[in-house]
């Protein structure tokens, strides 16, 4: 039984199961694992948490657009109630 293989990334001979090399294609061998492979995977996640961070960022400033709409709508429809009140008055 031949438990070795060729690595996707620097070519040279892994043995026994090598490493999956994801992001890269195919299996790897422990130092292209340790070189290439676990900081791409590391970067990965960091971009993933600066795009999740940006989404949350976005929310949050169409809330605050919304809530100051909102306080907007409030007080113009309570100066409307006061001229309304002041027309209909005696
Ligand atoms: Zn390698």
């Amino acid at each position: 039984m031949d438990n070795t293989g060729i690595c996707s990334i620097c070519e040279g001979q892994y043995i026994e199961y090598g490493n999956n090399a994801y992001p890269f294609a195919g299996r790897c061998c422990h130092d292209c694992d340790n070189r290439f492979v676990i900081p791409a995977r590391i970067m990965q996640i960091s971009a993933d948490a600066q795009y999740e961070l940006a989404i949350l960022q976005q929310v949050a400033r169409l809330g605050r657009t919304m809530v100051q709409a909102q306080a907007k709508m409030r007080s113009l429809q309570l100066v409307k109630d006061n001229t309304n009140a002041e027309d209909s008055a005696p």
